[in-house]
């Protein structure tokens, strides 16, 4: 059983019309045909989505070798009325055996691999086996969890103390979110923003992040009135980001929390920019206007073309870990840290180094003079209970003590 989906099948549909899109349709249909062979069947299962059943194989490598084929034949370009489409399509294989009772239950173990196909990366196939199963079980469990987490509170925030560089100063706090989970325990983000991104709780849960984080930094601006004042920043979602009301909520939000212009900073990929770079440069023309900050996270990761920040200034380039913990070891990681350092300053953008958690990083960074860092040499994320005491400290910084 083969299960096969068109990869940006939607974005045919958004940018030329359904009638574009049905029309592919029937010519990918004609394609998947001339592929196959006399008792085969090939059937619509609805949407972009393709049913076929190869009988008589010997196993995957046969399945794989049709597969190979339909792919090979999607290749050459689609000519529909005066435009020319090029398309791929992501196969998840199931083999029948003995196990299955159902034609629904093959049906869907050739869903879940198509499914890992997509997930890793377009115009390929995967064969089902058993773990699959059981992620997509393991997944399916998480999801409703996550649904039930947000009106039981098991979401938490966390704050990672920023520091400015010359002076060992805390400049301000990156909010990151945390998963209570009633039974597992304290659940990284990486274990399940990924989920939380397919899922349209995105955006309540982003919400729910900046909220918290807002009203938080409010209360120790009270607490430690520094100059300039403390700040925050919060990671966003291009889902989030691409709300109509984003920029008019959030100026609600600085208005009723009484933050001063420039503390609350927003961190976005470079992926989140490039996807939607038209959407993006109203939507922070916006941001700009109610003094909200812009920062762009684990950079030096998403794209190789640096043009978009020449359409944009953003406040802040933030180097992604991944250079800074190999600094000591690779040549190449210093000199990329050291070149995105001297890009930020040359461009008038602040630069924040992710992730240090050595002296050697720390002093590297310094003789490269790197503005501002954080990482787990000066803290690790903290629980709000555990910050007032980590500001004090900071702020007797003032005084002389550096980190
Ligand atoms: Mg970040």
């Amino acid at each position: 059983m083969l299960f096969f989906d068109l990869d940006r099948f939607k974005h045919v549909n958004d940018s030329l019309g359904h009638a574009v899109g049905d029309e592919l349709l029937c010519q990918i249909a004609l394609r998947l045909t001339s592929c196959l062979r006399p008792g085969d069947t090939l059937a619509r299962l609805g949407g972009d989505e393709f049913g076929i059943v190869l009988n008589d194989i010997d196993g995957p490598t046969d399945a794989i070798y049709v597969v190979d084929r339909l792919q090979e034949a999607l290749s050459d370009k689609i000519e529909i009325e005066t435009h020319t489409v090029y398309t791929t399509a992501s196969i998840g294989i199931a083999i029948c055996s003995d196990l299955y009772n159902t034609s629904d239950e093959i049906v869907r173990d050739a869903d879940i691999a198509m499914y890992r196909a997509k997930n890793s990366g377009h115009a390929t196939y995967a064969v089902f086996d058993t773990s699959m199963h059981d992620q997509a079980m393991l997944q399916h469990r998480m999801e409703t969890d996550l649904r039930r987490a947000l009106e039981r509170a098991e979401f938490e925030v966390y704050y990672q103390p920023i520091i400015e560089m010359s002076s060992g100063r805390l400049q301000a706090f990156e909010a990151l979110l945390r998963w209570q989970h009633p039974s597992r325990g304290l659940i990284m983000p990486d274990d399940f923003i990924g989920l939380v991104e397919e899922t349209n709780l995105v955006v309540p849960i982003g919400w729910w992040v900046i909220e918290r984080a807002a009203n938080q930094l409010a209360t120790w601006q009270r607490l430690f009135p520094l100059n300039p004042p403390l700040a925050m920043s919060v990671n966003v979602s291009g889902k989030l980001f691409f709300t109509d009301d984003m920029a008019k909520r959030l100026a609600v939000l600085i208005e009723d929390c009484r933050i001063p212009r420039g503390s609350l900073r927003l961190e976005i990929t470079e992926r989140v920019v490039m996807d939607h770079e038209d959407l993006v440069l109203s939507a922070l023309a916006d941001l700009r206007d109610i003094g909200v900050e812009l920062h762009i996270d684990d950079f030096g990761t998403g794209y190789s073309s640096l043009s978009y920040l020449q359409r944009f200034k953003y406040d802040s380039l933030k180097i992604d870990r991944s250079f800074v913990s190999t600094m000591s070891q690779k040549v190449d990681s210093s000199a990329i840290v050291e070149a995105i350092i001297k890009l930020g300053s040359t461009l008038g953008m602040k630069v924040i180094a992710e992730g240090v958690e050595t002296q050697d990083q720390l002093n590297r960074l310094r003789a490269m003079n790197c503005p501002e860092a954080q990482g787990f040499l000066f803290s690790e994320p903290l629980h709000h209970d555990a910050v007032n005491a980590f500001i004090q400290a900071g702020t007797a910084a003032d005084t002389g003590k550096t980190l």
